[in-house]
């Protein structure tokens, strides 16, 4: 299995270094070693991904879209290829399993041959009777920064879009993640994306989005991260009034109604809960559980959780990899501690592994007090929380409780509580009876603190396009 170590910038069409020759390093998870380089973009780099894009843009905007249709095909068949290679380095940069890895990659593939057969269809015009239409156009020049957690799935969800609808890209992958982006990057190149079409650069993320996003060029900005950066990168656009689209923070409920069945619901929950090592914007983080079943609940779920094979991310046998980085050790330390402070209990995991690599334990933490950090910050990382309750009416509320509106899931099959929970949970996303929900062809984005504008279906394409009006066409 070989690795690439060093990972160049593709700026109008060319792999290079940085113009300093500035690079990053790249960090394995699981030993905590650095095993590769980044280059790290000047500002002359992106003042030359900035004029390549905007010199490429009429072009591949008036391209017929049938063909920007067929290659963004061409692109998935091409990536999924290199699907395995691709995998590998996926997951020693960020440290999810081969599985996990190579599932993430069949789902990047999908979402770039979404697209790229929707394009045609997405791009014509609609007749509104016989006077009036609109016609979509595309924006122009996109401004995508995306995430190390789903580095490759990320990726495809905002440049097969853009592209699609007829607009550049200048992408800045995760330094801490890079060959996903190179690997999307490389098949978008072989299949026949133009010089400039799609520029990459890594670098510093304050110094890339505060110049990017200073120019008139870019008209899109589309970020998927925390709602911190999201609000900044907010109001940097705002200067230039540049469209967002932003995948913030999640802090997702699943409430597990008196009829549940737990044999489908725990086995769903640890799965989806412990994927990536918890590290997925909406991953479930509080269980709502209801007080008949709690107790079986608690011990099935902590059973389940304490099964889960920790180990390095290329053993087919583990389940569960590292974190991606000594962030997130330290928000897991800080989170528990201050839940413990204030009175919750551990009733598994709770301390980092005593090995090299940011291993993490899955950690169930009960008897959490509404004040405690836990059950207000997003935790990005393999806990969950588990409180019982009474009526469906108090599960609602207890599921608002959080500034964040990313997704949230139950589990019943009583009409009345479904109707209830459909209605009453604040999430750009519900889920009944199970546990996933992003997909190619349907539109996924928060509501609340969790951001705005939609990725995904055909509302993912028009994220990128006006739409104009034409009236008085019979006159
Ligand atoms: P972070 O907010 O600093 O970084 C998240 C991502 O945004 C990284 O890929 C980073 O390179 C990028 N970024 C940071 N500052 C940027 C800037 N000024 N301009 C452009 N890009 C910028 O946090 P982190 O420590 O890397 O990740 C942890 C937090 O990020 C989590 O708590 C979680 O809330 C959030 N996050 C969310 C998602 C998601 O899928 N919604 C993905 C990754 C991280």
């Amino acid at each position: 299995m070989s690795h690439a170590t060093s990972y160049e910038l593709f700026i109008n069409g060319k792999w290079r270094a940085a113009s300093n020759r500035a690079t990053l390093p790249v960090i394995n998870p699981a030993t905590e070693k650095v095993f590769g380089s980044v280059a790290s973009a000047t500002v002359s780099d992106l003042g030359e991904a900035l004029a390549s894009a905007e010199r490429s843009r009429k072009a591949w905007s008036s391209r017929p879209v049938k063909e920007r249709g067929e290659i963004l095909v061409a692109a998935a068949r091409i990536l999924a290829t290199k699907a395995v290679d691709a995998a590998n380095d996926l997951s020693v940069e960020q440290g999810k399993t081969i599985a996990e890895a190579t599932g993430e990659y069949a789902r990047a593939v999908e979402t770039l041959k979404w697209n790229g057969t929707h394009a045609e269809k997405l791009s014509a015009p609609i007749p509104l009777g016989p006077n009036r239409m609109i016609v979509p156009e595309p924006l122009g020049v996109v401004a995508a920064f995306t995430p190390w957690n789903y580095p490759a799935v990320l990726i495809a969800r905002k440049l097969a879009p853009a592209l699609a609808a007829g607009c550049p890209v200048i992408l800045k992958g995760a330094e801490e993640t890079p060959s996903a982006a190179v690997h999307i990057v490389e098949a978008l190149r072989h299949a026949g994306v133009p010089d400039g079409v799609v520029n990459l650069v890594f670098g510093v993320p304050v110094h890339i989005s505060r110049h990017l996003l200073s120019s008139s060029i870019v008209k899109v900005l589309t970020f998927t991260g925390s709602t911190a950066v999201g609000k900044q990168l907010a109001t940097l656009a705002a200067n230039n009034l540049q469209r967002c689209v932003l995948e913030l923070g999640g802090h997702s409920p699943v409430v597990v109604c008196a009829d549940a069945d737990l044999a489908q619901a725990v086995p769903a929950i640890s799965e989806y809960k412990f994927e990536c090592a918890g590290q997925s914007c909406n991953a479930p983080s509080r269980i709502l559980v209801a007080r008949t079943l709690y107790q079986e609940f608690l011990s099935r779920m902590t059973e389940a959780a304490r099964k889960i094979k920790i180990g390095p991310p290329d053993d087919p046998a583990t389940e569960m990899g590292p974190m991606a980085n000594a962030r997130r050790i330290e928000a897991m330390q800080r989170l528990i501690q201050d839940a413990v402070d204030r009175g919750a209990r551990i009733e598994t995991g709770g301390t980092r592994l005593d090995q090299p690599g940011f291993y993490w334990p899955p950690t169930i933490l009960t008897g959490v007090p509404k004040d405690a950090k836990v059950l207000h910050d997003e935790p990005f990382g393999p806990i969950l929380t588990v409180a019982p309750f009474d009526t469906i009416e108090e599960a609602i509320e207890e599921a608002n409780a959080t500034e964040y509106g990313l997704a949230a899931y139950f589990f019943t099959d009583a009409a009345n509580a479904k109707r209830a929970l459909i209605d009453g949970l604040s999430a750009g996303a519900v889920s009944v009876n199970y546990l996933k929900g992003v997909s190619a062809d349907a539109p996924y984005g928060g509501i609340k603190q969790s951001g705005y504008g939609y990725e995904g279906g055909d509302q993912g394409v028009r994220s990128f396009q006006s739409l104009k009006m034409v009236n008085g066409l019979g006159s």
